[in-house]
């Protein structure tokens, strides 16, 4: 089931030019409504049910219900992020309570560098950044007669 956002929870990120939810959306499905000052899922068919927005919510205000295998009816599963671990709140149908925290990073927060193992390789080359220069190219695209 795709995202949704509780509304009495969403404050709009406090009036930030653009809300977390918004920022993290890799199908940028979330707006905000600038009179109410609340998010929503714009278009709830094309949530890949990522959950990056629950997770990166300050508020907790995203929901994700889950598929009745992993989330059956009755029970809930939340996210809370923290700077070095995530925690994941699982309630389940008898109303029994489990928290699971799990770390979410090997590198100090703000250090990642995501062109570290890019450095002395040609960046605008066509080859993919893994792709060794007498290793296998893929083939274009054919043009059409
Ligand atoms: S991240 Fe949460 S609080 Fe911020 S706008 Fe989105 S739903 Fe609302
Ligand atoms: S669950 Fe993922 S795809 Fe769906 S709205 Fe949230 S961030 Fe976007």
């Amino acid at each position: 089931m795709p995202s949704f956002v509780i509304q009495e929870k969403c404050d709009g990120c406090k009036g930030g030019e653009k809300t977390a939810c918004m920022y993290i959306c890799p199908n940028d499905l979330m707006v905000l409504d600038p009179n109410a000052m609340k998010a929503y899922n714009q278009e709830p068919d094309q949530c890949w049910e990522c959950f990056s927005c629950v997770k990166i919510c300050p508020t907790q205000a995203i929901e994700v219900r889950g598929y009745s295998d992993f989330v059956p009816l009755g029970s809930s599963i939340m996210p809370m992020m923290g700077t070095e671990d995530v925690m994941w709140t699982c309630k389940f149908r008898n109303g029994t309570v489990k928290r699971f925290k799990f770390p979410i990073r090997t590198t100090a927060e703000g250090s990642a560098n995501a062109y570290l193992d890019l450095q002395g390789k040609d960046i605008d080359s066509e080859l993919l950044s893994t792709e060794e220069a007498d290793g296998m190219v893929m083939a274009g695209p054919t043009e059409l007669a």
